[in-house]
């Protein structure tokens, strides 16, 4: 159904004057019914009659009084932020973590589960399971009952469907993760790919808020990116809009783990990283890290090239500028392509700081058309290790605050 409404349509368009209310609400609160009506331009009976629901589903209470403008003083409406809590779930091919919400996204409990290598679909899914029963169990669902459950997967997602259609870092295909969740917790599930949810998360609450069209570019294991464009998340009609890492970056460079060679991904992402320290520690390069892991270059972690960079190692400094530098024409043909007023670097890589930081800024400068670079702003993300879990349980608030009617 098309976003604008519809003649003979009473009850949808009531559901979505409901939806509107309780955005703005949200947005502008503590709020009057005079102001809301003023803003919506809806009728003033209309707008009582929804906020009377609203009140009554206890997502929504009167709050203090507010400036009077001679004349009895108006009652002020707020969002009802400790009635309900939210949980998100940030499922990874290494680690789980999850968070426990009120409706203003404060996060009131966590958890963070190691995933083993290689888990049969079924052992990934249990492990979900039981990141979500621990946080119930830490929630009085008597007076915060849960509002449903938001997961942000490693890999391609049917948001429609809930469907983990092929996660590469974990081997599983076609998981129908919502329907198994929604069995076995009686709650609404969202899921969607998890740098596309942590984009949602940093619109609604990180450096994205307010922003129309910004990138979130996530660094770690993989690369990929969450695209927000005139306020809405563009995931495409085939849930693969953002696969930046699978770009090509060099006709001749390495082979990467999508069968094609020269990828930023095989070039830029934590493990291209570490291997191109084991090359040249195999071709007797002298670096600190060498002696650190004492020949098991298997030993050696992005932490450990970080903490040599700054201690001066040479090689540990060439190599995260390398990343930098190929993270860099990755993100100019972004900027050239899209024109984002920000970018958001998330990830382990990204943590490592001005090392990969300024060679990245610096090609960006050389690389992208002079006036979109000069106003794309590049910062990295301050939502934390929590981040992806955030973005996951923003599906959920956008549900009900935000629905699309779709
Ligand atoms: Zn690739």
């Amino acid at each position: 159904m098309p976003r604008t409404i519809q003649v003979g349509s009473f009850r949808w368009m009531k559901t979505l004057n409901k939806s509107t209310i309780l955005n703005m609400i949200r947005l502008h609160g503590p709020i009057s019914r005079a102001e809301i009506a003023k803003m919506t331009k809806l009728t003033p009976p209309t707008v009582t009659n929804i906020v009377g629901e609203l009140l009554e589903s206890k997502l929504v209470i009167e709050a203090e009084l507010g400036e009077s403008t001679g004349g009895r003083k108006p009652i002020m409406l707020k969002i009802n932020a400790d009635a309900f809590t939210v949980i998100g779930i940030y499922a990874g091919a290494k680690r789980i973590r999850g968070v426990a919400v009120n409706l203003e996204g404060e996060v009131q409990h966590t958890v963070h589960v190691e995933v083993p290598p290689e888990p049969t679909a079924e052992a990934f899914v249990d492990l979900v399971r039981g990141a979500i029963r621990q946080l119930l169990d830490h929630i009085d669902l008597q007076t915060r009952p849960c509002l449903g459950i938001g997961v942000g997967m490693h890999g391609l997602v049917d948001t429609e469907k809930g469907v983990s259609i092929f996660a590469p870092n974990l081997n599983i295909r076609d998981l129908p993760l919502k329907d198994q969740l929604e069995q076995a917790f009686q709650l609404p599930v969202e899921v969607e790919n998890d740098v596309r949810a942590l984009a949602l998360g940093e619109s609604w609450f990180g450096l994205g808020k307010d922003i129309a069209d910004f990138i979130c570019v996530h660094v770690g294991t993989g690369i990929g990116a969450g695209i927000i464009l005139n306020h809405e998340l563009y995931r495409g009609p085939s849930y693969a809009a953002g696969e930046i890492g699978h770009t090509t970056i060099d006709l001749n460079g390495p082979k990467c783990g999508c069968g094609n060679v020269g990828c930023l991904e095989a070039l830029a992402a934590g493990p291209a990283i570490l291997s191109r320290v084991r090359e040249a520690i195999r071709r007797g390069r002298s670096t600190v890290l060498a002696e650190w892991v004492k020949g098991e270059t298997e030993r050696l972690t992005g932490e450990m090239v970080h903490q040599a960079a700054q201690q001066g190692d040479e090689l540990a400094i060439e190599v995260l500028a390398d990343a930098g530098r190929y993270l860099g024409i990755g993100l100019a043909n972004l900027i050239n392509t899209l024109n984002p007023s920000r970018i958001i670097l998330s990830g382990g890589v990204s943590r490592a700081g001005h090392f990969v930081l300024e060679p990245l800024q610096k090609t960006v400068r050389e690389r992208a058309l002079s006036a979109a670079a000069r106003d794309v702003a590049i910062m990295r993300s301050r939502l934390g290790d929590n981040g992806a879990a955030i973005g996951a349980m923003t599906l959920v608030l956008q549900d009900l605050f935000m629905p699309s009617y779709a």
